[in-house]
């Protein structure tokens, strides 16, 4: 269900065309060498008088003061650093909901539920646990969320895949010999505490009781701060997560995440 839009400061600098945004996304960038998000050409671009050159100062009178336009592109600046180093694979890079193509009724529940939490961050309780058979778009929904909510909100997020890369990446750490040599720490850090996190394929690992440990004290961590966090999982974890550590990893999920299937498991699929 949408909500009616409240008044705010925002109305009267932006407009409805870019959804009170100033930002307007650019569907073509790929094809024509663009920028995927650009100033809005009805409220922003209409006021700008520095042609779009960085640092975006106008010059009147012998006073150099901030084009109109300069708040925004400096946001757009922030938001693509950000982006970059988010992690998102490329292959799921600057998607919106209007790519997520819902073949189940599963997955347009799914989708309604992405896209209202979208829109109501950062007043959202709770994060998501989207679980179903592989190729049922989970992957795609949770980058197109994070990439909406680091888009209208410039805030920090990572999205990381739990595979033996991510593993070996973090062993490496400690290898004297390896380049990122003694940074597990950083690493735990910024998991720890980004803004946003998607954790791609959570699973049951139990290749070793170190990988086990590792995920569940980034789920601890992440609790404790009650930070918002996604998780994508093949397993239904009322099954896979019912015994593991007590159920505590179970309870803590089900504290910070609605939990939401993406298929049955009848699912005959259609994609
Ligand atoms: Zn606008
Ligand atoms: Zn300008």
């Amino acid at each position: 269900m949408q909500t009616k839009t409240k008044k705010t400061p925002l109305h009267n600098t932006f407009c409805s065309y870019c959804e009170y945004t100033g930002i307007v996304r650019n569907p073509n960038f790929e094809q024509i060498g663009e920028e995927p998000l650009v100033p809005c050409p009805r409220c922003v671009l209409t006021k700008c008088q520095c042609n779009g050159l960085p640092p975006y100062f106008i010059e009147k009178d012998g006073m150099i003061s901030d084009c109109d336009c300069r708040a925004i592109r400096m946001k757009i600046n922030r938001i693509k650093t950000i982006y970059a180093r988010s992690g998102i694979d490329k292959k799921y890079q600057w998607r919106f909901f209007n790519s997520f193509e819902a073949n189940s009724k599963l997955a347009a529940n799914a989708k309604n539920i992405a896209y209202d939490l979208v829109s109501k961050f950062p007043d959202v309780r709770k994060g998501l646990f989207l679980w179903g058979n592989p190729g049922t778009g989970k992957t795609l929904l949770s980058s197109i969320i994070l990439t909406e909510l680091i888009i209208r909100h410039a805030i920090e997020g990572r999205f990381i895949k739990i595979s033996r890369t991510f593993f070996n990446k973090i062993r490496a750490t400690f290898s004297e010999g390896s380049a990122t040599y003694g940074t597990a720490q950083e690493i735990e850090y910024e998991l720890q505490n980004a803004d946003i996190l998607v954790v791609d394929d959570f699973g049951v690992q139990r290749d070793s009781a170190w990988e086990q440990e590792t995920l569940y004290n980034l789920v601890d961590a992440r609790y404790e701060a009650e930070k918002f966090t996604l998780f994508t999982s093949n397993v239904d974890p009322y099954r896979a997560l019912a015994d593991l550590a007590d159920g505590r990893v179970l309870s803590r999920i089900k504290e910070m995440c609605t939990i939401i299937e993406l298929t049955g498991s009848d699912y005959r699929g259609n994609l």
